[in-house]
């Protein structure tokens, strides 16, 4: 019945992570902070299909700032604006979660914010350093939303 599935839904919302569902750092399309947008970095991130795009910095792992597709609309390929022109402008919001963050939590915390992608980070203790924040990769409103599709 509906009712059974609605509380199969929630019971997967409240016992699954994002760690569960995210989108693994490794396959995320991203740019370097260095990026010039002329019209080959341009073309890159149209052809993506993405609409944010993390930029990084140095690392893949060390994400500081986010670009939305849309910032481009007033760029021009021929005067090759840095990269950091523009996300210093627009200045989104960067949102980190940890890896243990349930599913309902984020879905609550996505419907708070105004953004709708998180990083999910966990504290890596394992080895002999100290430990460090470790990016796992990036999660979105879309990936929760496809959990709770795949639930019902
Ligand atoms: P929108 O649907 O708002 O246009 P989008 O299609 O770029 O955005 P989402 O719909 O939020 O992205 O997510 C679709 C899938 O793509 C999700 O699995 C998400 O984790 C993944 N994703 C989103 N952005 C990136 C990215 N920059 N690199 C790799 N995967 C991404
Ligand atoms: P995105 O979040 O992917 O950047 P968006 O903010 O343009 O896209 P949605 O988040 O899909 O749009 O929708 C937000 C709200 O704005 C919804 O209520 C939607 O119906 C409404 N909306 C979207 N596009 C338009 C538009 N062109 N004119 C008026 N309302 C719109």
């Amino acid at each position: 019945s509906e009712f059974v599935k609605e509380e199969f839904s929630q019971g997967m919302l409240r016992s699954k992570t994002v760690e569960d569902i995210l989108t693994p750092l490794k396959d995320c399309f991203m740019l370097p902070s260095s990026a010039m947008l002329d019209f080959s970095t341009m073309s890159e991130i149209m052809q993506s299909g993405y609409t944010r795009v993390p930029i990084y910095e140095e690392e893949r792992s060390n994400i500081v700032e986010i670009l939305y597709v849309k910032d481009l609309a007033l760029v021009d390929p021929e005067d090759c604006t840095p990269m950091t022109t523009i996300t210093k402008f627009y200045n989104h919001p960067l949102h980190f979660v940890f890896n243990d963050t349930k599913l309902d939590a984020m879905l609550e915390e996505f419907k708070k914010g105004n953004s709708h992608m998180a990083i999910v980070q966990k504290v890596n203790n394992e080895g002999e350093g100290d430990p460090f924040y470790e990016v796992l990769g990036l999660v979105t409103l879309e990936d929760v939303i496809e959990e709770i599709i795949k639930s019902e």
